[in-house]
């Protein structure tokens, strides 16, 4: 077990009711790592990522990411879970991007991405109005500064979305589906961002069905399906020789 873990899950239990969704999740992500999330609908992929930034309580099992447990102090062998504030300030440091965009339809680009750090960090807003400014120019959006989201193609809006969430400079990515919504012409623009970013060292979580994203950045790719890790490895070896019945039967369907 690895002590220098970005991410590092242990026998991760969610349940909502009666319905079982993660049967004890294990997961090591070091940093600048990519991994990549494979499964079918429904698995518990989406709720696994709501449960490394605490979104979603867990059942049993922890999630350290960067060391820290995340939503609990543990004192005298016991689990205390923290206050809602504390588990905001372990939020920040995780950036989320989901499949839609969910950016401030009344708010120009450039109002989006300082909207976090300006009113969560209440940070100095010359210096965010640059950095974000400095997001979008990265993202390919300098020219989109004073748009508003609705004059944006879905592609855009998602590189907006990944500029707003890196404005809070988390350790960690966490994207869940991010290109999914978007028409096929437009989700390569995205992938490239997420490229870029992971060239640049991020240490990334994305569940997609992007195959080749997969194949070609991803460190690591797990295969979930029923709530557990069916299967994981080097994405190359994984995609080309799985190993199990039930990665074979999914990656027949998607490749
Ligand atoms: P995936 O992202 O792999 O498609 P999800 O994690 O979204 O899977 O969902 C796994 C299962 O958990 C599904 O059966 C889904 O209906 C259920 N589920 C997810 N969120 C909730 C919730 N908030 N309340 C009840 N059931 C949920
Ligand atoms: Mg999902």
């Amino acid at each position: 077990m690895s002590e220098t873990a970005m991410v590092r899950a242990q026998d991760v239990h969610k349940s909502f009711g009666s319905l079982e969704v993660l049967k004890g999740v294990d997961l090591v992500v070091e940093p600048g790592e990519v991994c990549c999330v494979l499964g079918p609908s429904g698995s518990g992929k989406s709720t696994f990522l709501r449960c490394i930034n605490h979104l979603e309580k867990l059942n049993a099992g922890r999630i350290f990411v960067d060391g820290d447990l995340i939503g609990y102090r543990e004192r005298g062998g016991k689990l205390h879970e923290l206050k809602e504030k504390e588990v905001a300030e372990q939020r920040r440091s995780i950036g989320m991007v989901f499949q839609r965009f969910n950016l401030f339809p009344h708010m120009t680009v450039l109002d989006n991405v300082m909207e976090a750090p300006c009113r969560v960090k209440r940070e100095n807003k010359g210096e965010v109005r640059e950095r974000a400014a400095a997001l979008l120019d990265r993202v390919g959006l300098a020219a989109k500064v004073d748009s508003y989201p609705g004059q944006l193609s879905g592609g855009q809006q998602q590189r907006v979305a990944i500029a707003r969430a890196l404005a809070m400079r988390p350790k960690l990515m966490l994207f869940d589906e991010p290109t999914s919504a978007l028409d096929p012409e437009l989700v390569g623009e995205v992938l490239d961002v997420m490229k870029d970013l992971a060239r640049d060292g991020m240490t990334m979580v994305v569940v997609t069905h992007e195959i080749g994203f997969a194949r070609e950045v991803g460190d690591k790719l797990i295969f979930m399906d029923g709530g557990v890790v069916v299967e994981q490895g080097p994405p190359r070896e994984v995609i080309a020789n799985p190993q199990q019945e039930r990665t074979k039967a999914f990656l027949g369907k998607v490749l």
